[in-house]
């Protein structure tokens, strides 16, 4: 940064009238701190006060502008204090302006025969028309009809300034803007292949649209200068992601080089060769680890493509090259899995093998934390190997599964955790949700992705119907018929309660009426309420064929792996979303029997509950569930909230402008090419002041 313009934005907020320390301080303390944070924050909404609504036009549930004046003033008390406003203009009808909160002097203002101009949402109370707490304002007559030249944008509130204070300083500092030419920071040929507005028109239209504006395709994102704005949004993300990669890679880690015996002896005794896929993305996992610079590595693959063996082949190469690994999974049943298959996998070829999980306490986790610290090969757990109190000796590669269920942070936390000197470990993240491709690249710009994209063979698709809950007798009976094959299923009760307990509920209640239904079958139950060793028997017990129905809440979602049940139902199919039924159907499909998923629902199905379970019917394409998932839920919803790298989008929305990503990551690739500046000062204004202010 070095001309004089580019520094235009970065201080400057004490020269706008009226900002003292204290309204500075608070402006800072929402992330405000210098003139260009004003320009970016952007309005959330906007109120149209360029006209005046004759009362009798007003519709129920518009937020309209209207004057009138003062007939009757009411205080009353029912229920509690309010006073009631009645008003009329010109159109001979009259508007009620209801308020819950008043002072004294607000009532000795609002006489009959006061003119006011209101603003507010247009309600019905009984037979009359009313607004609650307009904003309003007492107006001479001789000003009745005037009326403002633009629209008035809404901001997000700031703690301590009041709106209007926060308008009336957005607007000031909107006169700061500097020249386009020196503001601009698009290189200028894809620009004008765009047809966009430049930076400085697009904001001064988004803070002060004209009259006339299409309000609706300024808020719902389809106008040009909101596309504008989004774009370049997209870009600081993006551009921000890379940037923290280039800094990660620029710290070194432990190149692990190793013959590979180990893993050779464990793919000798596996039971099934690696698929073509799977070998392949171990190849690239194995290139990574043998690098100085640390791996960041995701490996997406469907439910049951076989992404543990590899996970396992991995860790092998790494204990053989004298590093420790660390596996962390999201649920403790998930957790133990892994623990189980490694056990049974490394154990064999003299690894140790350390479980830690949350509910690891007192005398177990003192041994477990002392063998951590003296070196143990491969330590499996849950978030509980984040905790305070875990050293690890030598950590080289830490590796995450369903990392869609961690933060960016939790993922960064354990690397961090084997930080040594400047050394941090290696990290491979498997999500078995399918990222669609343009979101990848914006939510995962940080991460090399690889893709195991074949299940092993031998595989037949799920089949798939949707039943009735009316119809559940008939899925009683194909239980039974089931089971008298020897073939296991899962009856999985769903709510979207998010408590343990009411869900434990529904699947005590589910258990009990099957048992009864079912007398010939050896029924088991788990679920959240369980104690983790209960949780372990019960699984245990299925997937030795003990018991061969297994009435479970989504504890079993994730990762849950029993070949032989080859039947799942889903009760209450219709309140879930694409990846979790998807997940969910994903536990069956994974021998050779040919499986079965029922998706049983509540009828009536709203248009969107059908469209979900018609894609699952037709399909059992992770990605393209993914993309239909996208496109009725929208990305934060498929990514989880928690992905810190994609939530606080001011103006972007990544399902509307999805299509703007490639463009995005175009225009990336040049300015990191060309004008590394340039892009540093993309990301300073965009996520500049939250960076500041986390970094503070
Ligand atoms: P996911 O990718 O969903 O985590 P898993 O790693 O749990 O899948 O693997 C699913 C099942 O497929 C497991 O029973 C595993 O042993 C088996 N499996 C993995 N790779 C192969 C392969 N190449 N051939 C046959 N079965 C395999
Ligand atoms: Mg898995």
């Amino acid at each position: 940064m070095n001309s004089a313009a580019a520094h235009a934005g970065e201080s400057g907020l004490r020269s706008l009238p009226g900002v003292g320390p204290q309204v500075a301080q608070k402006l800072a303390a929402a992330g405000i701190q210098q003139l260009q944070d004003l320009w970016f924050w952007l309005p959330r909404g906007y109120e149209d006060r360029t006209r005046i609504a004759p009362i009798a036009s007003l519709a129920l549930g518009e937020r309209v502008q209207v004057e009138g004046r003062v007939e009757a003033v009411e205080k009353g008390f029912r229920f509690r204090p309010q006073l009631k406003v009645a008003i009329s203009d010109d159109s001979g009808e009259t508007l009620v302006l209801r308020f819950f909160h008043f002072h004294a002097g607000q009532v000795a203002q609002l006489t009959p025969g006061a003119w006011l101009r209101c603003y507010g949402e247009v309600r019905q109370s009984g037979l009359v028309l009313e607004m609650v707490h307009p904003s309003y304002r007492r107006i001479a007559e001789s000003e009745r009809g005037e009326v403002a030249g633009r629209l008035d944008p809404v901001y997000p509130a700031v703690q301590g300034v009041g709106p209007a204070r926060l308008a009336q300083l957005a607007q000031a500092a909107l006169e700061a803007l500097p020249p386009s030419e020196e503001f601009e920071l698009l290189p200028a040929g894809l620009r004008a292949e765009l047809k966009l507005p430049d930076l400085r028109q697009a904001l001064r239209f988004v803070h002060a649209p004209p009259p006339g504006t299409d309000l609706a395709a300024l808020t719902e994102g389809r106008h040009p200068a909101r596309r504008r704005l989004a774009l370049e949004e997209l870009l600081a993300h993006h551009l921000s992601l890379r940037r923290q990669r280039v800094d990660l890679r620029r710290q070194g880690a432990p190149p692990l080089k190793a013959r590979g015996e180990l893993s050779r002896a464990l793919r000798e005794r596996l039971p099934f060769a690696l698929t073509d896929a799977q070998q392949r993305v171990l190849g690239e996992v194995l290139v990574d680890l043998r690098a100085a610079e640390p791996m960041l590595r995701l490996v997406q693959g469907d439910v049951g493509s076989g992404k543990t063996v590899v996970a396992a082949l991995a860790a092998l190469h790494a204990v053989e090259a004298g590093a420790q690994v660390a596996l962390m999974a999201p649920t403790e049943l998930l957790a133990e899995q892994h623990f189980n298959n490694f056990r049974a996998w490394l154990e064999p070829l003299q690894i140790e093998v350390v479980w830690l999980a949350g509910k690891v306490k007192g005398r177990a986790r003192a041994a477990a934390l002392s063998r951590i610290a003296a070196g143990a090969g491969v330590v499996v757990g849950t978030h509980a190997l984040m905790q305070e109190g875990v050293e690890f000796a030598r950590l080289g590669l830490a590796i995450i599964d369903e990392q869609h269920r961690f933060g960016v942070h939790q993922r960064l936390a354990l690397r961090d955790k084997g930080a040594r000197g400047s050394l941090v470990p290696h990290q491979l993240v498997m999500t078995a949700t399918p990222i669609p491709r343009t979101l990848a690249m914006t939510a995962y710009a940080d991460l090399d992705v690889s893709v195991i994209d074949a299940l092993p063979p031998g595989r037949t698709p799920v089949q798939t119907v949707a039943i009735s809950t009316e119809r559940r007798p008939e899925i009683v009976e194909r239980i039974r018929a089931a089971c008298a094959e020897g073939r296991q299923a899962y009856w999985v009760c769903t709510l979207i309660e998010d408590s343990d307990e009411v869900q434990a509920q529904a699947a005590q209640t589910a258990y009990e009426q099957l048992l009864e239904h079912l007398p010939e079958v050896r029924v088991g139950l788990v679920h959240g309420r369980m104690k983790p060793a209960e949780k372990a028997a019960v699984m245990q017990a299925f997937k030795a064929g003990e018991l061969q129905l297994l009435v479970a809440t989504t504890v079993i979602e994730v990762g849950v792996d029993v070949p032989n049940a080859s039947l799942m139902i889903i009760e209450n199919a219709e309140r879930l979303g694409l990846a979790q039924l998807h997940q969910l159907r994903g536990r069956v499909g994974r021998g050779a029997a040919r499986s079965s998923c029922a998706l049983v629902y509540q009828p009536p199905l709203s248009r969107l509950a059908r469209e979900r379970l018609d894609t699952l019917r037709q399909s059992n394409d992770g990605f393209l569930i993914a993309e239909k998932d996208l496109e009725l839920r929208g990305p934060g919803e498929l990514l989880g909230t928690r992905q810190t790298g994609l939530v606080g989008f001011r103006i972007a929305d990544l399902a509307r402008d999805a299509d703007l990503l490639p463009t995005a990551q175009r225009i990336a690739d040049s300015l990191l090419a060309d004008s590394p500046d340039r892009a540093d000062r993309v990301i300073a204004r965009w996520i500049g002041a939250a960076a500041r202010y986390a970094g503070a």
